[in-house]
This record gives structure tokens, sequence and C-alpha cells, in this order.
């Protein structure tokens, strides 16, 4: 993947976790960090950790998000972002724009829906535009 992309798709998911923040530090008395320094530059979201008792009180959608965040923004410091987890193929830029957090290409991720479909009804806990979560625990 070109630097250039995954520049931005960094900045996609850095926004992503900037906003879980926020929320977080709306229904949390105390303030998780300070997200931006008075010089405006942005604190290094990458590695900024929450301490566990205040992520207990985002909802369990939001936490899975956010570890999906943080597993892609590892990947991406590994050099391995963008692989698909099961076949190994480069993920299409597209569908890693509208899903960063992405960790299976279309083509797997079609079988996998398809699997599912077949041997479960799973139904109500989707939280990604109608698509079942990708390797969510129950
Ligand atoms: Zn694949």
């Amino acid at each position: 993947m070109k630097k250039k992309d995954l520049d931005t798709l960094k900045k996609i998911l850095e926004e992503e976790k900037k906003r879980i923040f926020h929320h977080l530090q709306e229904i949390s008395e105390t303030s998780v960090a300070d997200l931006e320094t008075p010089s405006g530059d942005s604190v290094d979201l990458a590695s900024l950790e929450i301490n566990q008792n205040s992520l207990a009180k985002i909802g369990k959608r939001e936490q899975n998000h956010l570890k999906k965040i943080d597993a892609a923004l590892k990947k991406m410091d590994d050099g391995t972002f963008g692989e698909c987890e099961s076949c190994g193929e480069q993920i299409a830029f597209a569908r890693l724009m509208a899903r960063p957090v992405a960790q299976l290409c279309i083509d797997c991720k079609t079988e996998q829906e398809n699997e599912e479909r077949k041997y479960s009804d799973r139904a109500g806990d989707s939280d990604n535009e109608g698509f079942p979560e990708e390797g969510e625990e129950l």
C-alpha cells in the first residue's frame, strides 16, 4: 500500500478513536486525556490507552470498535495493515476507506457471511451498516 494511502487511513482511524474518546469524556467524570496540545498538535493517539474503569462506561459496541481500531493501528506499525487475515491478499483500498478496520478482503468477507448465514441466524447485534461483525466474540 502506498504511504499516502496508509496515512489517509491512519487519520481516519485516529479520528474514530478520538470520537470515542470524546464520548468517553462526555459520560465520564474524569478527564481521560487532553486530546490536543495547546499548540494544536494532536497527541499520539495510537499509543494512548484508556484505563479499564473508564472503558467499562462506554458501550460494548464502542469497546469492540476501539479494539479493532487499535488492532488496525498496530498493524500499520507492523507493516501488515491491509492484508486479508484469511487469504493474505491486499484488501482493496476502497473497502478500507469505507471500513478501515476491515480484517478480510471482500471475497473472504462474502464467503464468511455466506457461512454465517448458513449456520446461524444471529440478529440484532450487528452494528456496521448491516454487516455482521468480523471475528466478534458473542
Ligand atoms: Zn481474503
